[in-house]
């Protein structure tokens, strides 16, 4: 079919049959493979997942430089706000989370964000007052900024995958790659000004609330 062409009008699920979903239906009218699609919403759903995990602990480690505690708790809270948008839209297209947290995990679309220093966190730190020398600001900024590179690329994909064919996917896509777009630029500039002395501004100022998420929460429908 051409990018945009009419998609002809399709009418197989019988009146009352829940076996099938029109909102499935008519997206494969236009285009969509359902499973290949939830397959890769699985992905990018498991790398928000696990980017909010890894984030918890590099967010830890940059003790001392509160604005960029600031800015990595921002995009953190805004990572676990991507996972609650697109969980239910796995749902919607009849797939389903794997069971297991750890086949979740191991599916996720984006290499671990690991805290420099811990063997690819193979190490077995002390569980109190562990020191980990190779955690520099400027370590843990590398590992953020190619988090949110890898989330650019991996959103970007699905929208191009959704685009004119499954609107409500792709409206959900972008608005969270608006925010990936934004995290990149943001660890641009603390990596440069940290690690090279340049500046290479994002044109942002932090969030007005912790992980505000403004085009990937949708608060009035909730929290009215
Ligand atoms: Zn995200
Ligand atoms: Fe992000």
């Amino acid at each position: 079919m051409a990018p945009h062409a009419t998609p002809q009008p399709v009418q197989s699920i019988a009146h009352g049959d829940l076996s099938g979903r029109v909102g499935v239906e008519v997206i494969q009218a236009r285009g969509i493979d359902a499973d290949a699609l939830v397959s890769k919403l699985v992905d990018a759903a498991a790398a928000e997942f696990t980017t909010y995990y890894y984030y918890t602990v590099l967010r830890m480690y940059l003790a001392g430089h509160e604005d960029y505690k600031q800015v990595c708790e921002d995009a953190r809270l805004e990572d676990r706000a991507h996972f609650e948008l697109i969980a239910p839209r796995i749902y919607e297209l009849g797939g389903t989370l794997p069971y297991d947290i750890r086949r979740f995990a191991e599916r996720s679309g984006c290499p671990d964000a690991y805290l420099p220093g811990t063997g690819g966190g193979s190490r077995n730190g002390r569980l109190r007052d562990d020191v980990v020398a190779e955690a520099t600001p400027a370590a843990i900024l590398e590992v953020l900024l190619e988090a949110e590179r890898c989330a650019i690329r991996a959103w970007s994909e699905i929208c191009d995958i959704a685009a004119g064919k499954d609107l409500r996917t792709y409206d959900m896509a972008m608005r969270i790659l608006n925010e990936e777009i934004e995290h990149e630029a943001w660890f641009i500039e603390l990596l440069s000004m940290e690690r090279d002395g340049v500046a290479r501004p994002s044109g942002h100022f932090q969030r007005g609330a912790a992980g505000d998420a403004p085009y990937s929460k949708n608060r009035g429908f909730y929290n009215p």
